[in-house]
């Protein structure tokens, strides 16, 4: 997988796995003959994504962002999505990047979907036990709050075992505002997808590299209007990512996307007055 050299910072994407979605669900009120342009579907109308998972070395840290979909899906849910029936340890995908999984100190789930934090935990015959033991993992405590109202909306979104271990060992911070977790590197609430979803920014000598996870779920999204149909306040999410787009743009960030199958990093340009993902490939 590629990595990326940005200011003092090494930045390296590690996925879990390719797995098949609903495009309309992807893309809400976009028609499909509209999206099916950009993205191709199977006969099933679904959409090969994938769970993007992004690595921050800065030197003192080493921070994971998001942690796949993990291993508490039953086989049924799995084979619907083209899943291998046997999950993949996120751990493995990080030490064939060439990562010691054992250096990670910090996890951040910018929510709590299950495609999200599923690889926070692994199941075993004692329960579930932390796959990072030497990580302090966060997350918002009001998407940690939301996740346990069990919303009919999007109750299914949510399974406890990749977080409440974590939580009740002390070992999750459920955080109520923005936070610098480690120098240079900053939480942000940026609501729409989920209330409190964070999109997380490193920062080193100039440079800015952003995680916008599921506010920009693949490269498509970067269209202000093609709101995907989980989005719990498609309103809301548009006005954040005009906003973070605007930033990513003005800025020349290097941009990424939780589920996006082919673009591992991108830069966010504005032509003709609208927004544009171009892949950035400056592999060192
Ligand atoms: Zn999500």
């Amino acid at each position: 997988m590629p990595a990326i050299e940005l200011g003092g910072f090494r930045i390296t994407s590690v996925r879990e796995d390719i797995y098949w979605w609903d495009g309309g669900a992807m893309f809400g009120v976009v028609p499909k003959t509209l999206w099916s342009r950009l993205a191709p579907a199977d006969e099933q109308n679904r959409l090969p994504l994938a769970f993007n998972s992004y690595i921050v070395e800065t030197g003192e840290h080493t921070i994971l962002l998001d942690t796949g979909g993990g291993d508490k899906l039953d086989a049924r849910r799995r084979e619907r999505m083209k899943l291998p029936p046997e999950p993949r340890p996120l751990a493995e995908a990080i030490a064939a990047a060439g990562i010691d999984p054992e250096l990670i100190d910090i996890v951040v789930n910018s929510h709590l979907h299950w495609d999200h934090c599923g690889g926070n935990t692994i199941l075993t015959d004692g329960g579930a036990r932390p796959a990072f033991p030497a990580a302090v993992y966060y997350t918002r405590r009001g998407e940690w709050e939301h996740a346990h109202r069990r919303h009919p909306r999007d109750s299914i979104a949510y399974i406890d075992a990749n977080y409440d271990p974590l939580v009740d060992a002390g070992r999750m911070r459920l955080i109520g505002e923005d936070l610098e977790v480690a120098p240079g590197v900053q939480l942000s609430v940026a609501p729409g997808h989920t209330r409190d979803m964070m999109v997380i920014t490193a920062a080193s000598n100039g440079a800015t590299f952003c995680f916008l996870t599921d506010l920009v779920p693949t490269a498509a999204h970067v269209m202000p209007t093609w709101v995907a149909a989980f989005d719990l306040d498609p309103i809301q999410s548009i006005d954040t990512k005009l906003t973070w787009l605007t930033a990513a743009a003005r800025g020349d960030w290097v941009c990424a996307f939780a589920h996006d199958p082919a673009m591992a990093f991108a830069r966010v340009v504005v032509r003709e007055n609208k927004f544009e993902a171009v892949p950035y490939n400056r592999m060192k």
